[in-house]
């Protein structure tokens, strides 16, 4: 039995380029060979170098094509997956892999903070933390992880919280669901897993859908509204607190929510939306009778990746409602 290691780049693989600024560079044989105690897991690890990018430059596609791979490793005997990307992006991959794992084997997800060339960089010890999470018996049957800085979260309600500390992901709704200590995995909690996406995406029909996220801000004109349903299939509406617009902007988005799928967010990056507590016009209970979808706890960003792959997979307007509903 063996881990299967998919690296794609980031700040946990940089090192110094050809002009000034470290770039993505080392190898995942190199990412291991800096990993003091690596060697005394009893299970190697396999090594698939996918891509070395700054993790702003990953696609869906791409985690697609991961996912295959890591689909097929399990099925060669791995016993879980470990993926090195850059955190950027991370809580987003990671959102999108829960979606779309059926296995219980574990799919865990990190990177680093502090580049390789810096004084205490963290990808060792990430990248050996999550693969003692990947082969643990106890990481099981929870979907995609996300570990870092000693720390176990699920990737639904994982976010990066912090642009430089080593301390950067955090789940602000529910805290980490176990730690690694001293290289033994405890689980804390076990969160039911969720339903993931009904049917198979294909990255022709991602391509094709455009899901767009408006973040609402103040004295805001709502002009970037306009014409928007000629351009887009979808919309994600990052709204102040609970989930409030201006009142100027309420019947832009009531007509846009007659068009497509408009999903009501909350900006701040934590806490659920509410339904029925404030009554003006362009507040949540407004927005919601305007046929606003209510987006729960979900957070603007992993809620573009749902609708977007649910739009993309010809999910009906009643099931893509249901389908946020689960994050309520
Ligand atoms: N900009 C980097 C990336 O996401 C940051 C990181 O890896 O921490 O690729």
């Amino acid at each position: 039995m063996s881990i299967a290691l998919f690296t794609l780049g980031g700040t946990i693989s940089m090192a110094g380029g050809p002009s000034a600024g470290v770039v993505p560079r080392l190898t995942g044989a190199d990412l291991m060979a800096a990993v003091p105690g690596l060697a005394e897991l009893d299970r190697p690890l396999e090594v698939q170098d996918v891509q070395a990018v700054p993790s702003a430059n990953l696609t869906l596609a791409t985690m697609l094509e991961v996912v295959d791979a890591a689909a097929q490793a399990i099925a060669d005997g791995a016993t879980g997956i470990v993926v090195t990307q850059g955190t950027d992006t991370l809580e987003e991959t990671a959102f999108l892999v829960d979606q779309v794992w059926p296995h219980p084997n574990p799919f865990v997800l990190t990177g680093a903070m502090r580049n390789p060339t810096l004084a205490g960089p963290d990808g060792p010890a990430n990248l050996l933390a999550a693969a003692q999470v990947a082969c643990s018996p106890a990481a099981r049957d929870l979907g995609a992880l996300v570990v870092f800085n000693d720390q176990i979260h699920a990737a639904r309600w994982v976010r990066k919280t912090h642009s430089t500390s080593t301390a950067a992901f955090a789940s602000p709704n529910a805290g980490p669901i176990g730690q690694v200590v001293e290289g033994q995995v405890r689980i804390l909690t076990r969160p039911a897993r969720l339903d993931g996406v009904p049917a198979r995406a294909e990255p022709a029909e991602l391509e094709a859908t455009k899901v767009a996220l408006y973040t609402v801000t103040l004295d805001d004109d709502g002009l970037l509204l306009r014409g928007l349903a000629d351009t887009h299939q979808g919309l994600i509406v990052a709204g102040y607190g609970v989930g409030h617009v201006p009142a100027a902007l309420a019947p832009v988005l009531g007509e846009l929510a007659a068009r497509m799928p408009v999903v009501l967010t909350s900006r701040t990056g934590a806490g659920s939306i509410a339904r029925n507590t404030y009554g003006s016009i362009g507040s949540e209970s407004d927005l919601l009778k305007r046929g606003l979808i209510d987006g729960g706890f979900l957070d603007p960003y992993k809620a573009r990746i749902l609708l977007r792959w649910l739009l993309a997979t010809g999910e009906s307007l009643d099931e893509i409602t249901a389908a946020f509903a689960q994050h309520h």
